[in-house]
């Protein structure tokens, strides 16, 4: 294969990538400590099909949204995984330009004619069929989606639930701990053999392994919040996050101290409702 033929990588900016032959993804340039590359844009279509379906389509980036806008075609539906701004920054703008129903789980992000979605509705668009998961934790309106249909092995869409690369923050604002090792193990029901398409960072040819780890790396982390309480001699319910996070994160770059954080309040407030 020549170098001018070599399939595009991740991350790779403002250009459509082929994932699947169901699947592309165009990488917004909003690179960060908490959107680590970008964030993914995916677009779904069966092969031949004209009409698509838009997911995230990402913040209020107009080059990116244009960009999206052209690869996409026909809009026939966008969905949204999560409230966070880099992924509905830029719905207003998007839906000007497409003029898509646009659906979330929470009323607010919805537009046109659309209705919030729910936990195992199934959604049958663009030459696919989708399952609507709800998955909260990174945040309580957190969705996944199972992608079926069209050619090739079903996919997991993951939104920032699970993510290409690292672990993923939770929103104490309204995601806890609780509901995130729900949202695991409702995963790991669904997600071996199916390729992961996450909300940032690289795709994987198998979610399983990767939603194995998560659950894996919570229980570790937890492991050693209870293990550091035990040090400091407090109880989950009187210790200050950072006090635990100086600990328990010492290894990891200050700069993500500050979602570090919002994971440590998130288990010890997972760790203090246990009693
Ligand atoms: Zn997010």
């Amino acid at each position: 294969m020549s170098e001018d033929s070599a399939p595009l990588q991740h991350p790779a900016y403002k250009v459509l990538r082929r994932v699947t032959p169901n699947a592309s993804v165009l990488l917004c340039h909003n690179p960060g400590p908490m959107t680590l590359d970008g964030t993914n844009t995916w677009i779904l279509r069966a092969p031949g099909r004209k009409e698509s379906v838009v997911v995230d389509p990402g913040p209020d980036d107009k080059g990116h949204l244009a960009r999206v806008a052209a690869a996409a075609g026909t809009v026939a539906l966008t969905l949204v995984t999560h409230r966070h701004r880099d992924h509905t920054g830029g719905l207003q703008r998007w839906e000007k330009l497409t003029r898509s129903p646009i659906r979330a789980y929470k009323h607010k992000y919805c537009r046109g004619a659309a209705t919030p979605l729910r936990g195992g509705e199934k959604v049958a668009v663009a030459g696919l069929e989708l399952t609507v998961l709800h998955t909260p934790g990174h945040t309580a309106d957190s969705l996944s989606f199972l992608v079926d249909g069209g050619e090739g092995p079903g996919a997991l869409l993951s939104g920032d639930t699970i993510l290409g690369r690292g672990t993923t923050v939770l929103d104490t604002k309204d995601g806890t701990l609780a509901d995130y090792l729900a949202s695991l193990d409702l995963l790991t029901e669904h997600a071996r053999g199916r390729i992961l398409l996450p909300g940032h960072g690289p795709e994987h040819d198998d979610a399983g392994p990767i939603v194995e780890g998560y659950i894996e790396h919570r229980h570790d982390r937890l492991e050693q919040v209870r293990a550091t309480l035990a040090d400091l001699g407090l109880q989950a319910a009187d210790a200050k996050p950072m006090k635990v996070v100086k600990r328990v994160y010492a290894d990891v770059d200050k700069k993500v101290w500050p979602a570090a954080r919002q994971s440590v309040k998130a288990q010890l407030d997972y760790l203090a409702a246990q009693g």
